[in-house]
Parts: C-alpha cells; structure tokens; sequence
C-alpha cells in the first residue's frame, strides 16, 4: 500500500506550490488561507471546490480553535476527504453473470493500460474474464489486445476490421456461454467533438443490450489525470451520450493537477459526480487502485 500511496503523493506533489510545503513554519492567518486557495486553484480543484473547500476549513479551524498551522493540515486533509467521500464506490462484481462492462475515453486516456491491469486484478481474485476488442478502428489496438490476452491467459473475442457493435454483441453471447464472470468491451478512443463517433458509442451500448437487456452494467469512462478542467468536459459529453456509471482517472503517478478530482466532486460546470472506481498511479499491473478518499486527500495536501 505505501508504494502506490507514494507514487500517487510523488505525483501530486509536482506542482510548483505543493499544498503540505505551505505549512511549514509558517502561523495560522490571513496569508496562510489565502495561499492555500491559490494552491487548490493551481491543483485544478476550479472555483467551485476550492470555495466550498475553503469555507468548510474556515468553519472548522474555527469550531475547533485551531492555532498551529500542522493542524491546519490536518484539517485541510479531512475536509479534502468529506469532499472527494461521494466518489468513492467499491466496484461491485458478483451481482450479475456475466457482468457487462463498456469502456470509454478519448485517444491516449490509459483504456488499454487499464483493462489489462483491471483483467488481471479480477482475474487474481478468482473471475473469469472475457475481453472484447472493440476498437475496430486501429488494428494495432486490436493486435495488442490480443497478444496481451495470450499471454496472461485470458479469452479476447476480435474481429478482423468490421463493426465494432458486432464484436460487442458477440462478447456478451460467448460471455454468457463460456460463464464468464464480466465481460469488457473496449471501444476505440475518440473526442466528444466527434460526433459521429459519439453516436457509434451510442450504437455499442443499444446493440449491448440487445443481447442482454440489462447489459451493459458498468460504463466506464477512462480519464487521463493529467487532463485538469477537461476531464469535467469529457464526463459530460461521454454522460450524455452513454450514461456512465464510473470512472477510472490515469497517471496520477505523474501530475500536478490532482485537485481536478475535487472539480469532478463538487458537480462543478453541471457535471455529475461520476464515482472513481480506480486510479492509475504507474504503467505495471499492481499501479491500478480503488480510489479511497481519505488516501487520496492525505497523498494531495502531503
Ligand atoms: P488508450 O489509447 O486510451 O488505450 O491508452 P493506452 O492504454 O495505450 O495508454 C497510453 C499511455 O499512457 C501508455 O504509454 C501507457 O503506458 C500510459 N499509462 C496508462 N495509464 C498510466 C498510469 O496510470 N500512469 C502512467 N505513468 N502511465 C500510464
């Protein structure tokens, strides 16, 4: 646990003004918050949090008369986790068999990173994993979908070019004969500017469900952490077009920009707070966790 905590605290820290460097002999006034503000802008947390932010800690270095500026932190760290607690949601496998599992994101976001770290936890704790290479689009993708299928023993179902809602249709079925315990279907990245390929993704999710009517399950949409204000602007489009259930936010091993997920939160910009199932924080198999709030507060204020 400490090494993926480090590597997510190495990362976050990156900023010029990191947030637990602003503690540091320094007394609790005026100046202290109003850098601390500045700070939470810098991390990307956007107007909305940083105030509600802001005005929870006021309230509570008040209420608890709090005079030292490490207990400031300490503070800012509670408050950080209360906020970011309504992302936080344990992704639930068992319920239903197959569990049908769509996932989205633009071009470079970690999709492919993600589904390979993501098969091979499930695989570990005892699921059979069926994988769906549903990126038609770049026959690259498809290739290393499956050479990453063979070699750590889990079933790729692909097509060579043709429609990626076939290659969907067709995992649910061989999910469901083969008794597999989730299937996910990965989708070729694409801008929410691209609206014929938004309206593919809306084709993959109605086709999905025509082979099981309560499928797909799970939408996930996969961000890049180091998007800042744009990942708010990707949950929104990718929302409205296949109404996701979660996300997974990628190379938080190596940004600055940690406080986005304090945006995503908030619901600023009429964005939903859409629950963090994962967080990426490196490129091998074990760099994929659940995001816990409390971890990541900690691991942003330092
Ligand atoms: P896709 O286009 O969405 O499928 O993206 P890829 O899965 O190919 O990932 C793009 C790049 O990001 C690759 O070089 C990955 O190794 C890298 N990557 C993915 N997730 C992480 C992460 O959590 N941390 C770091 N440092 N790199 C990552």
């Amino acid at each position: 646990k400490t090494s993926w905590l480090a590597k997510l605290k190495g990362g976050l820290a990156k900023t010029g003004q990191s947030l637990g460097s602003l503690f540091v002999g320094v007394r609790v006034d005026e100046d202290l918050f109003e850098e601390l503000e500045t700070a939470l802008i810098m991390a990307d947390a956007g107007v909305e949090a940083t105030e509600q932010l802001m005005s929870a800690l006021r309230a509570r270095v008040k209420r608890d008369r709090i005079e030292d500026a490490d207990a400031v932190r300490q503070a800012l760290k509670d408050v950080l986790a209360d906020h970011l607690k309504i992302l936080e949601k344990p992704f639930d496998v068992g319920h239903v068999k197959p569990l049908v599992v769509m996932i989205t994101g633009v071009n470079g976001a970690g999709k492919t990173t993600s589904i390979g770290k993501l098969a091979n936890a499930l695989q570990q704790r005892g699921a059979k994993v069926l994988l769906a290479a549903g990126d038609t689009f770049r026959a690259a993708a498809r290739e290393q979908l499956v050479e990453w299928g063979n070699r750590n023993n889990v079933s790729v179902v692909a097509q060579d070019g043709g429609d990626p809602a076939a290659v969907a249709f067709d995992s649910v079925h061989a999910g469901r004969a083969r008794g597999m315990d989730i299937v996910m279907i990965d989708t070729a990245g694409r801008l929410p500017t691209q609206l014929h390929l938004m309206d593919e993704l809306k084709k993959i999710r109605r086709v999905i469900a025509k082979a099981d009517p309560t499928a797909p399950h799970e939408v996930l949409l996969v961000v890049d952490g180091n998007s800042g204000q744009n990942v708010l602007s990707q949950i929104r489009s990718f929302d409205a077009a296949v109404g996701l259930t979660g996300l997974i936010v990628t190379k938080l091993d190596g940004t600055a920009k940690g406080g986005t997920l304090a945006a995503v939160a908030a619901g600023s910009q009429g964005t939903r707070p859409v629950p963090v199932y994962w967080i990426g924080v490196g490129e091998k198999m074990e760099d994929l966790q659940p995001f816990v709030a409390a971890d990541f507060a900690a691991a942003l204020v330092g």
